[in-house]
């Protein structure tokens, strides 16, 4: 698909269309969603900014290509003013004192936010199931699991409720639901855009990222909310990517690909023969591919789980009612804090802090946390050398289809399985783009840091080839 910003941009100074109209139509579509996709709509603010881009329209003031653009923010991002609920108990009633520097500047560039989207909650999950909102229900299947955490975000793109969208990945949260609604969702370099103002999950693996439904859409997205924050010390300098630099032609460009990936025990059938068929069409058009290894699906669930239960109990522990949350009265303060806590948060939630909790305790950290760590600098090794061989990674995005609603959280542990192929490469910090081809739940294409260019680019091969 080509590109919607661009298009709307189009029809919005050729007076086709109002931006009124356009905020009015989708927040309607917002409304009557049966997706369970929304948390909260940002209406009237919506419509406020929407009438002022009519009015420079009107007045024959240029327009910038953000301008009147509505689109949506996971429910995990400070927005000033709105509840920022991370949809859990826990924030229900927490409302942003400040936004977000990503955000900032999309509605610097005139974008118009209208919705707060679902997702897991604190982005604990794969499904978007874990939230006090409902389920979200799967664009093309609804009666499937949209994916998680960013589950509402793709929904929301998938169904044209919004024209992009700003998720958060941590360990998949962008990609998976982006491979399970048919849609791009790009999780770029780690740093390339401002954490500030993202609640904090897995601070060392945290990126935001956007989903939209073209390559195009993905780039304008992407070039507006990266840069250096001083509100963010480990953010970096990165360059504008160009239009022209992204054009398909990837011919010189070797590809790699994990065997051990492919052949592992957990990969449906289906998506196994559908990525090898992607593999020889590659190889037909003139494209180097090479066989690589790595590290194997179980290990990197477990070193990511390990060292996200052990960030996000650290980052959590200030949801106690006194400083953050939904405050519930106990006998004495730390039974406040303690009601508080196990009232407020969700049994997904509640594993995560108590097994991060364990596994950064005296007597358990050597043998757990430090071995992650280390697992982790192994990971970052392998990568060096993968990226010194080839220009991109591919890969599945997902070992299977999406599940039923319902099934992931009866299985916890599946369900962590299940983040095998998206994981690794939040650990070594490598952007990544998942594509709506080649499997089912689409493709995952990697590079080394900083290089989202080269993924753009062959992103756009890609689409022509397959
Ligand atoms: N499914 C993974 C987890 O639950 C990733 C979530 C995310 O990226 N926020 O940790």
């Amino acid at each position: 698909m080509d590109s919607q910003i661009k298009k709307i941009h189009e029809q919005l100074v050729a007076k086709e269309i109002t931006c009124t109209g356009l905020v009015q139509e989708r927040l309607n579509l917002l409304k009557e969603n049966k997706y369970n996709s929304v948390n909260s709509l940002l209406e009237e603010h919506a419509l406020d900014l929407a009438s002022k881009v009519d009015a420079k329209i009107n007045n024959g003031e240029e327009i910038g290509l953000l301008e009147g653009i509505p689109f949506g923010i996971k429910d995990v991002y400070m927005v000033q003013g709105t509840y920022t609920t991370a949809s859990s108990d826990m924030l229900k009633k927490y409302k942003s004192a400040y936004t977000a520097t990503a955000i900032q500047k999309l509605l610097d560039a005139g974008a118009i936010p209208l919705v707060k989207e679902n997702c897991d909650s604190f982005g604990h999950g794969s499904s978007s199931e874990n939230t006090i909102f409902g389920a979200v229900k799967n664009a093309v299947n609804p009666e499937l699991v949209a994916g998680g955490s960013s589950g509402g975000s793709a929904v929301n793109v998938a169904k044209d409720y919004t024209v992009f969208s700003i998720g958060g990945d941590t360990g998949g949260s962008i990609r998976q639901p982006a491979g399970y609604n048919n849609i791009y969702g790009l999780k770029p370099t780690y740093g390339r855009i401002s954490r500030f103002g993202l609640m904090a999950y897995t601070s060392s693996t945290d990126c935001v990222g956007p989903l939209a439904k073209s390559i195009e859409d993905i780039r304008i997205v992407l070039n507006v909310m990266s840069g250096k924050d001083v509100k963010d010390q480990t953010t970096i300098s990165s360059e504008e990517i160009d239009e022209t630099a992204i054009a398909a032609d990837s011919k010189k460009v070797t590809v790699g690909y994990f065997n051990n990936f492919i052949e592992g025990e957990a990969i449906s059938d289906s998506i196994k023969s559908d990525f090898l068929q992607t593999l020889e069409k590659l190889k037909a058009a003139g494209i180097k591919v090479k066989e690589l290894d790595f590290f194997g699906g179980d290990t990197l669930v477990s070193t990511y789980y390990t060292l996200a239960m052990a960030e996000t109990a650290s980052n959590l522990s200030r949801l106690d009612g006194t400083n953050y949350g939904n405050r519930i009265e106990g006998e004495n303060l730390i039974d406040t804090y303690a009601v508080t806590r196990s009232e407020n948060f969700s049994e997904e939630s509640k594993r995560r802090i108590v097994g991060g909790n364990q596994v950064l305790s005296q007597g358990f950290s050597d043998e757990i946390y430090l071995k992650s760590l280390a697992l982790r600098d192994q990971i970052s090794e392998s990568f060096e050398k993968d990226f010194k061989e080839v220009d991109v990674v591919l890969s599945p995005v997902t070992p299977a289809n999406p599940p039923k609603i319902g099934d992931s959280l009866k299985d916890p542990h599946a369900m962590y399985l299940s983040d095998a192929y998206t994981v690794g490469f939040s650990l070594g910090q490598l952007p990544t783009l998942t594509v709506p081809q080649g499997t089912a739940t689409g493709l995952q294409i990697t590079a080394a840091k900083n290089k989202e260019q080269t993924i753009l680019k062959f992103a756009n091969f890609l689409k022509d080839i397959l």
